[in-house]
């Protein structure tokens, strides 16, 4: 590596590829993020029913998915928008997971709430708006769930892998990074998804990388062509939302896509996922619960 990366992101030196430590591979069931898998978690931006989890999960996993998103602690910036189930939303997603074998993804925004989504959650999600919410790191990593860190809105690359760095100066090596776009002057999208940030995450860091095409544009329409520019920046999976019908959804409604279009954007990745080489698990279906 440079050693003008290593200059400039030396308060993160542990997350940064070195001779000896090229690459992290998460392991969550039997997946192993950052390994030869591309791995796709899916589902809606909030658990709402049981019936909207359980068909989506189903769906998503017809499809290639092998890990299922959904929010049980909602960041809403309106105290009136819906804030998510909390418990009940968590027992909604355990459910599915014993149904469909996905694992489980979803966001813990308290510290307090940690050992609690530890005990459902595969891996605990840090948002956005809390990626400097320090406390609730080091609580997150003690709980020795794998951690997915979603790049603050307005953090820089090296803010990013400063957090990172938390978690794992905490005891916990197990840290997927993820670029959901940032905050720029440019207001016509929901945010600007910084391409280049998976393109430089991916060559100087260890760590596993994935891209969020659903909170980095904010319209569906937009979201496969994102998807599509995250593998081939060098991503090693997806996070994105999906919903059975998103024009009714109770958060990130516009930016979800419905099944057929899961369908189609997960077909349009086959030739770039392809390009990294064999996988173990792609968009493969699989055929048994396991
Ligand atoms: C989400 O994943 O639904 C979410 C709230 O994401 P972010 O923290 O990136 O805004
Ligand atoms: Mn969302």
């Amino acid at each position: 590596m440079r050693a003008r990366w290593q200059e400039c992101f030396a308060e993160a030196s542990d997350v940064l590829k070195s001779d000896k430590h090229q690459q992290t591979v998460v392991r969550v069931l039997d997946l192993e993020i950052g390994g030869r898998d591309f791995i796709t978690m899916a589902g809606p931006c909030s658990v709402e029913t049981e019936q909207q989890l359980l068909s989506t999960a189903h769906h998503v996993r017809r499809g290639g998915a092998r890990i299922l998103r959904g929010g049980a602690f909602k960041p809403r910036s309106s105290p009136y928008a819906f804030q998510g189930h909390g418990l009940a939303g968590l027992k909604m997603l355990a459910a599915a997971r014993a149904e469909t074998g996905l694992a489980i993804v979803t966001e813990v925004m308290s510290e307090d709430d940690v050992p609690l989504v530890a005990e459902y959650a595969d891996i605990l999600q840090i948002g956005s708006r809390s990626m400097e919410n320090y406390t609730l790191l080091e609580a997150a990593a003690r709980s020795g769930r794998p951690i997915l860190l979603k790049r603050g809105m307005m953090a820089t690359v090296g803010d990013l892998l400063k957090s990172a760095q938390i978690v794992l100066a905490n005891g916990n090596p197990n840290v997927i990074l993820c670029e959901r776009g940032i905050r720029t002057f440019d207001a016509t999208l929901r945010n600007t998804f910084d391409v280049a940030a998976i393109a430089l995450l991916k060559q100087i860091c260890h760590l596993p990388v994935i891209a969020d095409p659903s909170h980095a544009c904010g319209h569906r329409e937009l979201v496969p062509a994102l998807a599509r520019i995250g593998v081939a920046a060098g991503a090693d999976g997806l996070i994105v939302e999906v919903h059975p019908t998103p024009e009714k959804a109770w958060s990130d409604g516009e930016q979800s896509l419905d099944f057929s279009e899961f369908d189609e954007m997960m077909a349009s990745l086959e030739p770039y996922i392809a390009l990294r080489g064999p996988a173990r698990v792609a968009t493969r279906t699989l055929e048994t619960v396991g």
